[in-house]
């Protein structure tokens, strides 16, 4: 952190949520608990570790207040979880999560599918939500969903993706998560989406989750640093996608956005070797189930 910090790249470990959300074999809270320590250790300043959803809807994550009661906390990682609604900041505030985030889609299509209700009435929900989390005095990331295309309603427009962010920031949202759902984006995509969101949120205030469907997700990410990004999600092993989105294939992949980082000389503070060590176990749990 010399003179360098200025061009240094957070990376948020969304793995344990958005990675494991997606796998159908049910993976045990023990191993769940092992891979966040083991990605603690690895060293990122923020870990998504799991979701105070309905357990009926993402029966995978329904162990989230046990998983965050046995994790071994590291001082300088945010352990943070998605919350829908009051009901969700109730868990996350008992289970002591350090930071909560909320989930807004741009599009109409996927926002009645996932988050069942119209975009309106989703961003209404927030407003109870945000507060609350502020007054436990947790920051609060919002999630735009399908910024550049919806597997339902097709391209989404910069203009759809700036009315919800204007909607977020205006709840009183910390940050500004900015999600490829689908993996859909080309590099002109995100330069197009920025350029879309001049004057309501600079690059460099906004996280950007990428997910690597068509292959594409390390060239946007690229695109996305010549422009001022210096946030981004990632998953280890490229786990992830997303269940209620058809086509959605795994989150980029941590190892790729960490190589991209170097190349361009970029400090993450995140140790390649440790991912690879802290996602091994679950990739042998997968396989020994796919077999
Ligand atoms: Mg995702």
């Amino acid at each position: 952190m010399s003179a360098a910090a200025g061009n240094a790249v957070r990376i948020t470990e969304v793995g344990p949520r958005d990675g494991l959300q997606n796998e159908r074999t049910p993976v045990p809270t023990e191993a769940k608990v092992a891979f966040v320590d083991a990605l603690s250790a690895a060293g990122f300043p923020e870990i998504e570790v799991s979701s105070f959803v309905n357990a009926a809807r993402v029966p995978q994550l329904a162990d989230a207040s046990q998983v965050f009661a046995a994790i071994r906390r590291r001082p300088g990682t945010l352990y943070s979880a998605l919350v829908p609604n009051e009901r969700g900041l109730e868990g996350a505030l008992a289970a002591r999560a350090d930071k909560v985030a909320v989930f807004a889609s741009a599009s109409e299509g996927f926002s009645q599918r996932n988050t069942g209700g119209s975009i309106e009435e989703v961003l209404a929900r927030f407003g109870p939500v945000v507060r609350g989390a502020r007054t436990a005095g947790l920051p609060v990331r919002g999630y735009v969903s399908c910024v550049v295309r919806c597997p339902y309603d097709g391209p989404v427009s910069p203009a759809q993706v700036r009315s919800v962010v204007d909607r977020l920031l205006a709840a009183g949202v910390d940050e500004i998560d900015l999600g490829d759902t689908i993996g859909a984006a080309d590099p002109d995509d995100i330069a197009r989406l920025y350029d879309g969101l001049q004057g309501c949120v600079a690059p460099v205030a906004t996280t950007l989750h990428l997910h690597d469907t068509r292959g594409t997700a390390v060239a946007c990410a690229a695109r996305a640093l010549d422009l001022g990004v210096r946030s981004f999600d990632s998953s280890a092993g490229g786990l992830g996608g997303c269940p209620f989105a058809p086509g959605a294939k795994g989150n980029v992949a941590t190892s790729a956005l960490l190589e991209l980082c170097a190349a361009r000389g970029h400090a993450t503070g995140v140790d390649a070797a440790a991912v690879a060590r802290a996602i091994a176990p679950i990739v042998q749990l997968l396989r020994a189930d796919a077999r």
